[in-house]
C-alpha cells in the first residue's frame, strides 16, 4: 500500500520480501527476497538504499543496529522502534513519562505473578513482551495454572541464563512476561500520528477499532460520540510520545476508553505500532493524506501532508480469510451494488482469520456505512451469497 504514493511522489521503493510471491513483491519491481532476521540479508539490501524503514516490527534490534553501523539511515531509529517491539520497554517508558497505562508488572516467576494477582485481582492479562500480533502472545489468566507453560518457559530461560521462545508463535520470553490488570474498557480507540526527523508532527482524528476474537474487524473514523476533551488529551499524548521517543514516520497509539473514578471518560494506552497500521487504513480513501504517503514524507523528512478527513465518516472493514478463495469473482456483484465502496486486496494467500484486504466507504450516515462495509466483508469472505 506504500507503492501507490511512492509512484506519485516519484520515490523509488525497494522491498526486502520474504518470498517472491509476498504481497509487496507482487507490486514493487525491486523486491529482492531475503530474511529480515539475517544481518547479512538485511545489510546487502540496505546498502542499496538511501533510507530504510519498516512495515512490521519483527526485525531484530541487532539487525537494525548493524544497518545503522554500516552508515545507512534507519527511520524510525532502533531506539524508538524498540518501544513498539518490546511491550515491557514500552510500559516502563510510558509510565516514566506519566502517560496513563493499565496497572502492570514485570513477571519472571510464579511468585511475581502471584503477588501481582493478589494486588490487582484475577483474571489478569499476561503478555509475551516481544513477537506478538493480533492477540497472539496475549492471554487472559484466571490463576497461576493458566500460565503454567509460559511461567515454566520463563523460569527455564532464567535458569539457563539465555533467551528462548515458546515455540508456538516465536514469541521470545528472554526477559520474562508482562502482566497487566484486566481493563474494563468501554471500547478500543487508536490515535495515528506522524513525525518527521525535523520534528514536524501531524495527527489524524481518533478512531474506534472494533475487535472480534482479538482481531480488529472494523474501524470507525472518527470515533463516534467521543468526548472532545478526551480526544484532544489522547491526541496530545500521542504527539508527546512521538516527540519524547524521537519517532520518525507513522505511529499508532492503541487506547482503551475507560471511565475515571467520577465516571468521566478517560483512556489508557495499550500499545504502540511504529509503521502504517491497520487502524489507519481508512486514511487511504478517507483522508487528504494517507498514512502510507505520510510515512514516506516523514521518513524522507519532507513537509507532512494534511490529515483532514475527506468525509464526515469513513468506515474501514477488514476482510478476513474464510473458506472462499475466489475473491475477485465477488467484485462484479459488490462493485455493481455499491459503486462508492473502495476495495483493497493484498494478494495474500487466503487463510482463515488472516487479514487479506479491506474496504473503505465514506459518507454522512454512519449506520448505513457500517452496514455496507459489513456486507462487503461478509460477501468477500463467503459468509453470505447475496
Ligand atoms: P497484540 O500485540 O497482539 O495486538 P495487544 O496487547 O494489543 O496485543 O492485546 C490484544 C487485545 O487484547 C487488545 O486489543 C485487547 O482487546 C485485549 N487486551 C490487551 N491488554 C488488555 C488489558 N490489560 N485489559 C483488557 N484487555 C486487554
Amino acid at each position: 500500500m506504500t507503492a501507490p504514493p511512492a509512484v506519485g511522489l516519484g520515490v523509488t521503493l525497494s522491498v526486502l520480501a520474504e518470498s517472491e510471491t509476498a504481497s509487496a513483491a507482487q507490486v514493487v519491481p525491486s523486491s529482492p527476497v531475503g530474511d529480515h532476521t539475517s544481518i547479512e540479508d538485511v545489510l546487502a539490501f540496505a546498502r542499496r538504499c538511501d533510507v530504510v524503514t519498516f512495515d512490521h516490527e519483527h526485525v531484530p534490534p541487532e539487525v537494525i543496529a548493524a544497518v545503522q553501523d554500516a552508515g545507512v539511515r534507519v527511520e524510525p531509529s532502533p531506539d524508538a522502534l524498540l518501544h513498539a517491539q518490546d511491550k515491557l520497554v514500552m510500559r516502563r517508558r510510558l509510565t516514566a513519562l506519566g502517560i496513563p497505562c493499565p496497572d502492570w508488572a514485570h513477571v519472571t516467576s510464579r511468585a511475581d505473578l502471584e503477588a501481582f494477582g493478589r494486588r490487582v485481582g484475577w483474571p489478569l492479562v499476561l503478555k509475551t513482551p516481544r513477537g506478538g500480533y493480533d492477540g497472539k502472545g496475549v492471554r487472559v489468566v484466571t490463576g497461576l495454572d493458566d500460565a503454567r507453560d509460559w511461567l515454566e518457559a520463563v523460569e527455564a530461560v532464567e535458569a539457563a541464563g539465555a533467551g528462548g521462545t515458546d515455540g508456538e508463535h516465536g514469541t521470545t520470553m528472554a526477559d520474562g512476561l508482562l502482566a497487566e490488570a484486566m481493563v474494563g474498557f468501554t471500547r478500543e480507540l487508536a490515535v495515528l500520528v506522524a513525525r518527521s526527523p525535523s520534528g514536524q508532527a501531524a495527527v489524524w482524528p481518533v478512531v474506534e477499532t472494533v475487535q472480534t476474537d482479538g482481531i480488529c474487524t472494523e474501524v470507525l473514523a472518527p470515533a463516534p460520540d467521543l468526548d472532545p476533551e478526551l480526544a484532544s488529551r489522547a491526541s496530545e499524548s500521542a504527539l508527546r510520545i512521538a516527540g519524547e521517543l524521537g519517532v520518525t514516520g507513522v505511529m499508532a497509539v492503541e487506547l482503551f476508553e475507560t471511565r475515571d473514578g467520577d465516571g468521566r471518560p478517560a483512556y489508557l494506552v495499550n500499545e504502540l505500532a511504529m509503521r502504517p497500521h491497520n487502524s489507519g487504513h481508512w486514511t487511504i480513501d478517507g483522508s487528504v493524506t494517507s498514512q502510507f504517503e505520510q510515512h514516506l514524507r516523514a521518513v524522507l523528512d519532507l513537509p507532512l501532508g494534511s490529515t483532514r478527513s475527506r468525509a464526515r465518516w469513513t468506515v474501514m472493514g477488514n476482510v478476513l480469510g474464510g473458506d472462499y478463495p475466489e475473491l475477485y469473482a465477488t467484485y462484479r456483484h459488490l462493485m455493481a451494488r455499491d459503486p462508492a465502496m473502495k476495495f483493497h486486496l493484498y494478494g495474500k494467500d487466503v487463510r482463515p482469520g488472516r487479514k487479506i484486504g479491506h474496504v473503505d466507504v465514506s459518507g454522512d450516515d454512519l449506520d448505513d456505512l457500517r452496514a455496507r462495509a459489513r456486507h462487503a466483508c461478509d460477501y468477500l469472505q463467503g459468509v453470505i451469497t447475496e
